[in-house]
């Protein structure tokens, strides 16, 4: 009864678009189409008054996370500033990359040859602490939890992205156990498959050294990276940090 009823009501709301006609429906078709096609080229494709603005924003577009609309808006912005303030921020681009060093111990990125860290006498120089990149070192320093060194990977092994062990500081890290002052490394890399993958890589290069191997506390969401981890989740996953051997079983 009620299907019944529902099935009139159709007819009655089609017999009320009745009124469109055929001619009207082809207007209205190409009405539409025309408007999709006016918004999907204006938002594909940019049209620049200058061909300086169009190459600025070029250049910003290709920044990580940064769309085509950002870095107008970034070069806009720009624009607006002072001289003096551009040059500044130039500056710093051009500076970071003719000077930045790599602490030539563990290779984070410093100001000097030889890191504040690796040259401090406070840190503990029997551990190692291993990472992908300088992000992770920072992260763990804002926990305070951890008074040891480091070792910046570079990078992670992901056969998928073509990255090796060849390509990460692998070879210098096993050099540094070879000068037999280690006694303990932790491998505090990303709950990822290539984190689990360069995790087993490097058990196995390390594991007939005379040296604790441990990983960090997965109370790390699985698939998780560090540097977005809360300083005190990570701050414990290393104070608690466990023997690796127990993981592999
Ligand atoms: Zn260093």
């Amino acid at each position: 009864m009620a299907k019944q009823e529902r099935l009139v009501k159709m007819r009655g709301a089609i017999g009320d678009l009745s009124f469109i006609t055929p001619r009207k429906r082809l207007l209205t078709f190409f009405f539409l189409t025309s408007h999709f096609l006016f918004l999907t080229s204006y938002f594909c494709t940019m049209h620049f008054s200058s061909r300086l603005l169009e190459q600025a924003v070029e250049e910003f577009g290709r920044l990580p996370g940064v769309g085509k609309k950002t870095a107008l808006r970034l070069v806009l912005h720009l624009l607006k500033q002072s001289d003096g303030e551009v040059s500044r921020f130039t500056g710093a681009i051009n500076q970071l990359k003719e000077q930045i060093k790599y602490c030539k111990t563990c290779f984070n990125i410093a100001d000097v040859e030889v890191c504040e860290i690796c040259s401090s006498a406070k840190r503990d120089h029997e551990t190692i602490c291993v990472v992908e990149d300088t992000r992770d070192v920072m992260a763990i320093e804002n926990t305070n939890q951890y008074q040891g060194v480091y070792h910046v990977l570079g990078g992670l092994i992901s056969p998928m992205d073509g990255i090796g062990p060849a390509d990460l500081k692998i070879e210098a890290l096993i050099e540094r156990l070879r000068a037999g002052t280690i006694k303990e490394v932790i491998l505090a890399l990303s709950a990822t498959m290539e984190g689990d993958t360069t995790i087993f890589y490097l058990y196995r290069k390390l594991k007939d050294f005379d040296v604790q191997i441990s990983t960090i506390a997965r109370g790390i969401a699985f698939g998780g990276e560090l540097e977005y981890v809360d300083e005190v989740t990570l701050g414990r996953s290393i104070a608690t940090r466990v023997p690796y051997e127990r993981n592999v079983g």
